[in-house]
């Protein structure tokens, strides 16, 4: 049994749809489902009696104790957070008390449950919590890539947050000595991507007719990975990471903004073509305060330690994506009427 919070957003839905299908092993999901959580995102798993869905919070320390010692898991996968820079520019406060405290009390709870485990349990058990490369800050243009040993630089509060969380979970297993795991990612895209991310953001304005907005010049960089090669990046570090170590995961696909919407444009004028080129909606909008320009993740320690390599280029990876929007009219639907905010609310558990 594993223990994941933040499975019916976007990567931790991702995570346990592949965990079903690639594992026996059951998981408890754990999410709050805030708007970022979708109950449609997880619907094929729903019908699995290996999924346990709980809903409810990380930062409720007495629910996640009780869970644990319900469940006994081996290991907790830690994806839920507040994730979008631009909500944290214009709220941080839901930042700080769900990455930062509610990533403490998950701490505190998996502390006292591994405390108790018997060794032999203690042995195997993993804390794996899932971070960004927005941790690392800004990168000039000829700047090497984020390296694991590159010094901490956040600039919003979403990567403030991420980063003293990052620093938590180093010092439980500093101080603690809890196995820790912790992952820094570059931007994921793919399926079940609430539509407020640049890329089905763009796909789904695209689609109506809607301006294409892209911040300030449209040179800003970020690297890019498919969601399903993060979510087997994660299932390898679970398997053979080092407890204490952190681990950089990127699929080497520095894009500018600019370039990703002008490539989502061409796919889309191949696989839905209408008169003009989508090309024709892109608005350039004001920039967001404080952008950072540009990310890049150098993935080789993951690579050589750990032999994972992405499966998808961005070139495939992008292409499968579109494709995804374009067969889930339905999933789209549900999410701009706000019916999947209603079927969150009557959710409780499953299973
Ligand atoms: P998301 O916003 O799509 O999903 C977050 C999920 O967490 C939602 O289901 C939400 O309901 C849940 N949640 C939020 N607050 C909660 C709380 N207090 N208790 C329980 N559940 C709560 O996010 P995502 O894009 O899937 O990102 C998942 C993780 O991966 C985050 O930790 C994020 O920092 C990290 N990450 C994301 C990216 C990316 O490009 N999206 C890249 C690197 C790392």
């Amino acid at each position: 049994m594993i223990f994941v919070t933040g499975g019916a957003g976007f990567i931790g839905s991702n995570f346990v749809i592949d965990w079903l299908a690639s594992s026996d092993e059951p998981l408890v999901n754990l999410d709050k489902l805030t708007y970022a959580g979708n109950p449609d995102n997880l619907l094929s798993a729903r019908q699995d009696a290996r999924h346990i869905f709980i809903k409810g919070d990380i930062g409720d320390q007495a629910l996640v104790s009780r869970l644990l010692q319900q469940y006994q898991p081996r290991a907790v996968v830690h994806f839920a957070a507040e994730s979008h820079v631009d909500r944290s520019i214009d709220g941080p406060a839901d930042f700080v008390s769900t990455n930062i405290n509610g990533t403490f009390s998950l701490l505190e709870a998996a502390r006292e449950y591994y405390a108790a485990l018997p060794a032999v349990k203690q042995r195997d058990f993993r804390f794996l919590h899932v971070s960004t490369d927005e941790v690392y800050g800004s990168l000039a243009p000829n700047e090497p890539a984020f390296r694991e040993t590159t010094a901490y630089a956040p600039n919003s509060p979403y990567s403030a947050s991420k980063a003293a969380s990052d620093h938590l979970v180093r010092a439980y297993h500093h101080t603690y000595g809890l196995p820790t795991l912790t992952t820094n990612c570059s931007n994921n895209y793919g399926p079940y991507q609430f539509p407020e991310k640049l890329i089905p953001l763009m796909i789904t304005h695209a689609l109506v007719g809607k301006p294409l907005p892209i911040y300030g010049d449209g040179a800003n960089v970020r690297d890019w990975l498919y969601v399903g090669d993060h979510c087997t990046a994660v299932r390898r570090v679970l398997e053979a990471g080092m407890p204490g170590q952190t681990y950089n995961i990127g699929g080497w696909n520095e894009k500018t903004n600019l370039g990703v919407v002008h490539t989502l444009c061409d796919i889309l004028d191949s696989m839905a073509p209408k008169s003009e080129s989508y090309r024709d909606q892109i608005t350039f909008v004001t920039d967001r305060p404080g952008h950072d320009r540009r990310y890049a993740i150098d993935a080789s320690r993951i690579e050589r330690e750990l032999g994972w390599r992405p499966a998808e280029t961005f070139d495939t990876g992008i292409r499968k994506t579109v494709r995804w929007y374009l067969d889930h009219a339905e999933w789209i639907a549900g999410i701009r009427s706000g019916a999947y905010l209603n079927r969150a609310q009557q959710l409780q558990s499953m299973n």
